[in-house]
């Protein structure tokens, strides 16, 4: 059995990379149009009561992973994320035994980005899938360039197993490596899949890691009618896709954002249900006790923020902030403040697991502190948050777009200006972070790997890239 690593060196670490986050370089340089002299930093909460995380184990001892990602969840649809309505008993329960991580932020709000990004801990203009500065390259072969969270934990021994529901998990396209089975099948399949494969592993040898993706809350949403009543939406007979809401006149477009909404949350209790019958079979397989679950989401749903429903194309907060719930052997129950990525999901098992985080990895271990700020890209823009404060540029010029109080003003209603003097420290904190991570990560840096698209097309990309000043 690989040796566990130390975690008081690796809570050190997390300190470095603050520092070196927000410790240098240039503040100001987008908040008041120019370079000004270096302000303050901003240094996130740190992590409180980290327990050492296998102390339910036998020393040496690897626990199962359970890794559940409900495609599509926004944070605040669930109950111990502050939503009111019954979307999440389960989820709930389950989160009361669990670390919470309050602010969680995905690195893509696109699935297959997101995922590539949580599966090898890596930010998406490092693993090229990032559409549409790629845009001529979009649905590229995964790379070899990062070991994926799968195959790190095979190698560690893990049998490796994911069941899903979400077409975006290309197997062509190498999005099951490391894994022994991939399995795809229809939501309810998906989750008797992971049933099944739970109720097995009491009699296998080898440690399991088990990846569930559903898809309930993601369109078309066709929410049981139990979990329909119980939030209260209104009947609807058919599925509800955006043109509900899209295609509505001036005079229906609240009362559809409404019954869209009511009918979203209502799919989120669908999934809690689901999420409820794989920790079930968890439970009835006498394994719980040794093993680690971890819930979350690829990213979240406009639902009437910026005027927009969906997840196209933006860093809104209601799509980059995701729950992310971590329970494992040892691990004491608590609310987490300070800010946690989902590339850092991986860092975290692998931890668990006794294996060695790969150095191509851009995450780090939660169970030592997380790193910080959050950033997050989608397309041109790319937003950088300590948690309560979130700043938004051009991602391709680092120009002010938006900033945000959070913590009074979660769902984006009111962008302060470059003038405003309310966090103004703050955020020229956010804005140097956001250069520090430009000049440790350049944008373009992944049109050096493993190309699907022919090489005229490569050249032109790359003709591209240089005009706009990424590639020398
Ligand atoms: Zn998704």
């Amino acid at each position: 059995m690989p040796s566990r690593r130390s975690l008081s060196s690796r809570s050190a670490s997390f300190f470095v990379v603050v520092a070196a986050l927000f410790g240098a370089g240039v503040l100001g340089g987008h908040i008041g149009g120019c370079a000004s002299p270096p302000a303050t930093p901003t240094a996130p909460t740190a992590p409180q009561n980290v327990a050492a995380p296998t102390a339910g184990l036998a020393t040496g001892a690897q626990p199962n992973l359970l890794f559940i990602l409900v495609d599509t969840l926004r944070a605040d649809a669930l109950g111990v994320y502050g939503q009111d309505k019954p979307t999440s008993p389960r989820i709930d329960a389950f989160a009361a035994g669990a670390v919470v991580y309050a602010h969680a932020w995905t690195q893509y709000t696109w699935t297959s980005p997101s995922y590539v990004s949580f599966m090898t801990s890596r930010y998406a203009r490092t693993h090229g899938w990032d559409y549409p500065l790629t845009k001529h390259d979009t649905w590229r072969t995964l790379d070899d360039q990062a070991p994926m969270l799968a195959q790190v934990l095979s190698g560690a021994g893990y049998a490796t197993n994911a069941q899903f529901s979400q077409p975006n998990l290309r197997k062509d396209l190498a999005f099951d490596k490391g894994f022994d089975t991939f399995t795809r099948g229809a939501e309810v399949g998906a989750v008797r899949g992971a049933v099944a494969a739970i109720g097995k592993w009491k009699a296998d040898p080898k440690p399991n890691f088990l990846y569930v993706h559903l898809m309930a809350p993601h369109v078309p949403l066709k929410p049981t009618e139990a979990s329909r009543t119980a939030v209260g939406a209104a009947p609807i007979d058919t599925q509800v896709s955006y043109a509900h809401w899209a295609t509505a006149s001036a005079a229906d477009k609240a009362t559809r954002l409404e019954e869209f909404r009511g009918i979203y949350l209502a799919s989120v209790r669908d999934a809690d249900t689901s999420v409820g019958a794989i920790l079930d079979a968890l439970d009835a397989s006498g394994l719980a006790g040794e093993t680690a679950v971890v819930l979350t989401s690829d990213h979240g749903e406009l639902l009437g923020e910026h005027d927009q429903i969906g997840h196209a194309g933006t860093t809104a907060e209601a799509l980059t902030h995701v729950p992310l719930v971590l329970r494992a052997p040892g691990l004491a129950p608590r609310r987490e403040a300070a800010p946690a990525s989902l590339i850092d999901i991986a860092p975290t098992l692998a931890a668990l697991a006794g294996a060695p985080a790969p150095a191509a990895w851009q995450g780090r271990s939660l169970l030592a502190g997380t790193t910080s700020p959050l950033i997050a890209e989608r397309d041109g823009q790319l937003s950088v948050s300590d948690g309560v404060w979130k700043l938004t540029e051009d991602r391709l010029t680092g120009r002010f777009l938006a900033a945000y109080d959070l913590s009074k003003d979660p769902s984006e209603a009111t962008a302060l200006t470059a003038e405003d003097p309310a966090g103004k420290d703050a955020i020229a904190g956010l804005a140097a972070a956001a250069d520090a991570f430009r000049a440790r990560l350049p944008d373009g840096e992944n049109t050096g790997v493993a190309p699907t698209m022919g090489a005229s097309e490569k050249a032109k990309q790359v003709e591209e890239l240089k005009a706009l000043g990424y590639v020398e």
